[in-house]
């Protein structure tokens, strides 16, 4: 049996006090409170970890503040494409999509795919007609629209950068989940990079690279994408305890130390079949929180 738990990220980057309001901060807690409150509710009634997951990153993707459904960054050309993943460690069934548009919760998309379809990883249009399909809820352009994201646009379009956000807070969110089964899961969702080109796509849509669950442990990853998918980072922290024998805190220490070596920068979440919870990152901030029968707690600077 396992102790029930639930982790959640809501992006890494440099998050400095200094940047920060007291109400703007007030807010990004209550956001990563309510996301844990619609997660532990689940598993607190026998629920599957991976409803909770799901429950969790849609609440995260409602938040206005957070890098993932409303309040996506913009790409080059001034829209918002999405990304994301769900993994069931029970059975290592997963889904994901890539680039999907006006999806209100890109999640609930990536679980259709797990569920409904034989592939585990569908893009843009092909991922819409499956939307379509099963009457997933859109949303028009509007409502992912944010005036912060639109503001760091114009700035990326103007100094010409691909923009990982690395001077201000950034996004992408995530949950993992042990339920009172031992079971496990994971999810990733995000608006990826602001002024992505050419259709780029991350690690958070890749399983093994943003997320990963078996029974050894869930991982959700944030970050720059790129080194992420280099690191194959969320399934660096399963193999790490499988054949080293690690434990979840260490394996997950020596994934992040990896990453700093080959020059990424973030963090991910992770637990295990016992419980255990572990949330390491290499840089300024993280938000970040988690929820077992001991309490709830949040986080967002590294100190
Ligand atoms: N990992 C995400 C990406 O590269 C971004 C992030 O976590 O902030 O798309």
């Amino acid at each position: 049996m396992g102790k029930l738990a639930l982790a959640i990220h809501g992006g890494a980057g440099t998050i400095l006090r200094s940047q920060m309001t007291p109400d703007l901060e007030a807010e990004y807690r209550s956001g990563l409170e309510s996301a844990l409150r619609a997660g532990w509710e689940i598993l607190e009634k026998g629920g599957s970890s991976l409803d909770a997951v799901e429950a969790a990153v849609v609440s995260l993707e409602d938040f206005p503040l957070f890098n993932a459904g409303r309040g996506s960054v913009f790409t080059h050309d001034g829209r918002q494409e999405m990304d994301a993943s769900i993994m069931d460690g029970r059975n290592l069934k997963a889904g994901a999509v890539a680039a999907v548009r006006n999806i209100k919760n890109p999640i609930k998309l990536a679980r259709l795919v797990m569920e409904r379809t034989e592939h585990i990883l569908l893009s843009g249009d092909g991922a819409a007609d499956l939307a379509a399909s099963a009457g997933v809820e859109t949303a028009p352009d509007e409502y992912f629209f944010t005036e912060h994201r639109w503001l760091q646009y114009q700035e990326a379009l103007a100094a010409g950068r691909v923009q990982l956000d690395h001077s201000k807070p950034i996004g992408t969110v995530g949950a993992v989940a042990c339920d009172a089964n031992g079971n496990l899961a994971a999810a990733t969702s995000t608006g990826g990079m602001t002024n992505k080109k050419f259709g780029r796509v991350g690690d958070t849509p890749l399983i093994g690279a943003g997320t990963y669950a078996d029974d050894t442990c869930a991982v959700s990853c944030t970050g720059h994408g790129e080194y992420f998918i280099l690191g194959v980072s969320a399934f660096d922290v399963a193999a790490r305890m499988r054949y080293k024998g690690l434990s979840l805190e260490d394996a997950a220490r020596e994934t992040i130390e990896h990453q700093s070596q080959i020059g990424g920068e973030g963090g991910l979440i992770a637990v295990d079949s016992k419980g255990n919870i572990t949330l390491p990152f290499n840089s300024e901030g993280m938000y970040r929180g988690y929820v077992n029968n001991r309490g709830m707690n949040t986080g967002i600077y590294s100190d």
